[in-house]
């Protein structure tokens, strides 16, 4: 297995003494011992988890976010704090982003003081959702720095990033991959999706569009069973034993709708972003979107009624508001 110089084990040896700077790759077998240093930007519901996952793994971390606050917590547990996402770059030659917009995704990548002005970077893992289009934008801007751009966008919410059993979805150039693929196994199983930018994207947007169906659709069924008269919660218990089991009955609807913590984690502007590229990459392949689009005006009412940074089981909340029912447990 060959490993760049820069993401060595530590207890990696250079077969010829004094020939550090000038070996381009070294021969290595992988070990449990295989640490990087690596950059991590936006510390966010899913980075905040992820990065402590690394951290744990024994990688050195130096990580930035617009919030202290964010970064304070993986300061406590030895990580370094860059002053932007150049800073970041600077510093090393893997640098990851879980980042929640594609402008903002656009903007750390290759805008003033991005990634793409660092002097060390060597690769950009993009954690986060931005559809095909906007990762192959940025993999070309990077292209001409050559800085190599690998999306890995991540399903599987806060709670698979906490216990590291998210999917990983990776496209890039395969030694690029391989390279970095151990290390993305710190946050769930991972997935090799393709060599072209955005194959990754269009695969993670192709699987939250089922779970934000998934999330409409249950809401509907459900709303429509109270107000005949059943309990919701047997509602779901018989839906999680039958057919129509998802993520939304067995998952969301148990842990945050029936009890109305409304704290899932994971914001309804995420929700409604997922579903709009998703229903634009359909159209743009000049496949039928119908189901997209009746599933994007849920999501953009819900958008509307709630605002972005409400938890995005306030679907719910907005189909009940129609209905004239309320769904949670009976006392
Ligand atoms: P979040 O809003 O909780 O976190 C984003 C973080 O980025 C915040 O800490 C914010 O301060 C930081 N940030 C914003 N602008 C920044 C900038 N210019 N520079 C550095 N940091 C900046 O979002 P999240 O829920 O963690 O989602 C992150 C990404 O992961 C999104 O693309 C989302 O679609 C995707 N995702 C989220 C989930 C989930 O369940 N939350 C699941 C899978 C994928």
């Amino acid at each position: 297995m060959l490993f760049a110089l820069g993401c060595l084990p530590r207890n990696a040896r250079v077969t010829k003494p004094g020939t550090w700077g000038k070996v381009a790759a070294l021969s290595f077998h992988r070990s449990k011992d295989f640490h990087m240093d690596i950059g991590f930007i936006g510390l966010g519901n899913m980075g905040q988890p992820m990065a402590r996952r690394l951290v744990e793994a024994g990688h050195k971390l130096v990580v930035y976010d617009t919030r202290n606050d964010a970064t304070a917590p993986l300061v406590a547990l030895g990580a370094q704090v860059a002053s932007s996402p150049q800073d970041v770059a600077d510093r090393v030659e893997t640098v990851m982003a879980s980042l929640p917009s594609l402008q903002i995704s656009e903007k750390v990548a290759t805008g003033e003081g991005g990634v793409i002005h660092g002097k060390r970077v060597k690769r950009f893992i993009d954690l986060s959702t931005t559809g095909s289009r906007v990762a192959a934008k940025i993999a070309a801007s990077l292209a001409k720095k050559n800085i190599v751009q690998i999306d890995s966008p991540v399903s599987g919410g806060v709670g698979g990033a906490n216990k590291g059993t998210l999917a990983v979805m990776v496209s890039g150039p395969k030694s690029e991959v391989e390279l970095v693929k151990e290390v993305l196994a710190v946050f769930g199983k991972v997935f090799v999706i393709g060599e072209k930018p955005g194959m990754a994207q269009t695969m993670k947007l192709a699987n939250n569009f089922l779970s934000a169906t998934a999330m409409a659709a249950t809401s509907e069924a459900v709303a429509m069973g109270v107000k005949a008269g059943l309990d919701p919660a047997v509602m779901i218990d018989v839906i999680n034993a039958g057919s129509g089991r998802t993520t939304a009955s067995d998952g969301k609807f148990p842990q945050a709708i029936l009890p109305r913590t409304f704290n899932y984690g994971f914001a309804t502007a995420l929700m409604l972003k997922d579903v709009r590229l998703c229903f634009e990459e359909a159209k743009n392949l000049n496949v039928p979107n119908s189901v997209m689009g009746a599933v994007l005006d849920q999501w953009e009412t819900t958008n509307a009624e709630y605002g972005g940074d409400s938890d995005f089981t306030a679907i719910v909340k907005m189909i009940e508001k129609r209905a004239g029912v309320t769904v949670g447990k009976k006392s």
